[in-house]
């Protein structure tokens, strides 16, 4: 799912006299709506965010050549999708290259060719 269609299931829908809830079902109570007045576009975020977490082999595997990754954790390194089945390349990280030859999952997608290309 492109980040344009998460953005389009989350619309906010808001009540007449304030506040409101959005299209996914989510909703806020009064007064986390009186503390925090952006906390629908929290919301967006962490639903665009979670949609671009790798969590499994299959997911990793399943994005296309010259997808850019970054793994989780303090010191995740960045990585990059090779041609069909050559896996994964390291790219850059904190410390020494990994002797892996895939990036540790839970990892974020950074790029995405088919999503984010540059046309
Ligand atoms: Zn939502």
């Amino acid at each position: 799912m492109s980040d344009r269609d998460i953005i389009a299931a989350h619309s906010f829908i808001e009540y007449a006299w304030g506040g409101g809830f959005c299209e996914c079902g989510h909703t806020w109570n009064d007064q986390q709506w009186r503390e925090h007045h952006a906390l629908h576009a929290d919301h967006v975020v962490a639903a665009i965010r979670e949609a671009r977490t790798v969590r499994t082999v299959g997911e990793l595997n399943a994005l296309p050549h010259l997808s850019v990754v970054r793994e989780g954790g303090k010191y995740g390194s960045v990585w990059e999708r090779h041609y069909g089945n050559a896996g994964w390349k390291y790219l850059s990280g904190t410390f020494t290259a990994p002797v892996r030859n895939a990036p540790q999952l839970p990892a974020l997608v950074l790029y995405r060719p088919d999503e984010d290309g540059i046309r």
